[in-house]
């Protein structure tokens, strides 16, 4: 079975729910060049999966059709659920249909998955409509490749400069001048409204507003170069109301954020929704240790009065320590649970757990502040699963306030180079805005992974006085802090130098 799926424009969001179910059961993937690499991550094709790339890479040309025809064949012939995916719609000016009348007569079943195509999408999230009910009735798609000069080529131009209409053209940077020369030449009048889109629904999408008279000119001025979409019409006037995208508060600006992996995805997406263009570069990734003291101490659970917790990671870890022992969140009725903060507090919850102490400071100090003056905690046993090689300044501080700390190891912070390849190329090119820090230790890893010099390169921000401080150790600028320890407020921070430093 072969699948011809839309990828959509770019934006991993305008990926349909169809194409996804079917990435995510696929055998084999076979794309494109106008595919954006995050619709294929590691999450969203199965890891046993083949993938075949056939678009342009360098300077080499594409993948011949036929050959690409021959290996869609030859995958569905060897039993494989095959995803053919395109950027964009597969039946617009995309050769899907080619694809399909072979596998027709091949007798190979397939699907035909439509996609967000990038004549609709680039120009919507450039604020042009490419109808409106009072500016134009009709929208043409055309595509420029065909050398208008010859004159066989199979587009009437002088009848789409009589349309009145939205021309939208894809494929047209080369032959820009000869197109806009041929609709003047049909008549279209020279102050006609024109706009080209490059990158559309990416985080660096550019968009250029001109005439039909300018718009030669200015594309080379701004250097304007594939993909790209052109709109020729009065629609391009509306962008100057109801622009929105490139309006957002982080647009165009590159952020590396630096978390363990399972925990960056939530910040990035928060960053990306304000229009930042994220690399995700987990500097750390989070090891557990051997669970044998953890589960000794979970079995007997009940004789602790407190347990501690000082991340997110700790909570998970636990709560599979508990599971793997049978238990659950009864294990923990009688006892006080602690949060550092509402992000594991917000772990706890999920769990079905409430955090009886959060802390008004996130973080160690806060938690010695909030449990001093208590009557509960002189004469009682604490569990604190932690982080190998955290300070020991919460231990010994209860140990000082008359408890008994039980503080276990449970997991340990490594190194995770593969991620920073992506994060260190993009400094070394300069085009960094800004790298958020949300722990000492990713400050170290990353400085490790980097070098101190590249990551000079870039505003700073950090999510607290402890990260800052490791940070300044090694030789950066700290620009800003969160407020609090808490993602919300890293993101406002984030927010703050972004809008104000602009490259
Ligand atoms: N099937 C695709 C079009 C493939 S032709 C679709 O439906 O969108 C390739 C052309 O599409 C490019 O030359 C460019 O004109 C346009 N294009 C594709 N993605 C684009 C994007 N993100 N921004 C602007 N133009 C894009």
């Amino acid at each position: 079975m072969v699948y011809l799926v839309g990828a959509g424009p770019g934006d991993p969001g305008l990926l349909t729910v169809r194409a996804r179910e079917l990435l995510a059961a696929c055998d084999a993937v076979v794309f494109d060049a106008l595919v954006n690499p995050a619709i294929l991550s590691a999450e969203a094709v199965p890891e046993g999966a083949e993938r075949h790339f056939v678009g342009k890479r360098g300077g080499e040309s594409s993948a011949r059709q036929e050959e690409i025809e021959d290996l869609l064949v030859r995958l569905a012939r060897g039993g494989k659920r095959v995803v053919r995916l395109k950027g964009g719609d597969p039946f617009v000016f995309g050769r899907g249909s080619e694809e399909a009348q072979v596998l027709t007569r091949a007798g190979i079943p397939f699907e035909v998955v439509p996609g967000i195509t990038a004549g609709v999408a680039a120009p919507a999230y450039a604020g042009i409509p490419v109808t409106h009910r009072a500016v134009a009735t009709s929208v043409t798609f055309i595509t420029g490749h065909e050398d208008p000069t010859k004159g066989a080529s199979g587009t009437d131009w002088s009848a789409l400069a009589r349309t009145g209409g939205t021309l939208v053209l894809y494929m047209s940077v080369r032959r820009l001048p000869e197109i806009v020369e041929a609709l003047a030449a049909g008549g279209m009048p020279l102050d006609t409204p024109a706009a080209m889109v490059e990158w559309g629904t990416f985080p660096r999408q550019r968009t250029l507003t001109a005439t039909l008279g300018t718009l030669v000119d200015s594309a080379r001025a701004e250097k304007i170069s594939a993909p790209s979409i052109t709109i020729i019409g009065d629609v391009v006037a509306l962008r100057d109301e109801i622009r929105w995208f490139d309006e957002r508060p982080l647009f165009g600006r590159k952020v590396i954020v630096t978390r363990a992996r399972t925990q960056a995805s939530w910040l990035a997406e928060r960053l990306a929704a304000l229009g930042a263009d994220v690399i995700e570069a987990p500097a750390i990734r989070i090891e557990p240790l051997d669970p044998a003291s953890l589960r000794a101490a979970l079995g007997a659970a009940s004789q602790y009065r407190w347990v501690i917790f000082t991340s997110r990671n700790a909570v998970d870890i636990v709560w599979g320590g508990l599971r793997a022992l049978g238990l659950d969140a009864r294990a923990l009725a009688g006892t006080q649970l602690v949060a550092v903060g509402p992000s594991t507090a917000a772990a706890l919850a999920e769990r079905g757990l409430a955090a009886d102490v959060i802390p008004e400071r996130y973080l160690a100090e806060g938690v010695v502040e909030a449990l001093r003056g208590r009557r509960d905690v002189r004469g009682s046993r604490v569990l604190y699963p932690k982080a190998e090689g955290a300070r020991d300044l919460l231990p010994d501080a209860l140990r000082e306030l008359g408890a008994t700390v039980d503080d276990i190891p449970i997991y340990r912070s490594v190194p995770d180079s593969a991620g920073m390849r992506a994060a260190l190329e993009a400094l070394q090119q300069g085009s960094v805005d800004i790298i958020t820090f949300t722990s000492s230790s990713t400050v170290r890893y990353f400085v490790e992974s980097v070098g101190v010099d590249a990551a000079r390169g870039a505003t700073i921000v950090s999510m607290g006085p402890i990260t800052s401080e490791t940070a300044r150790a090694l030789g950066l600028t700290v620009t800003a802090e969160a407020r609090t320890a808490t993602l919300d407020s890293l993101i406002e921070a984030v927010v703050g130098v972004g809008q104000r430093g602009s490259r």
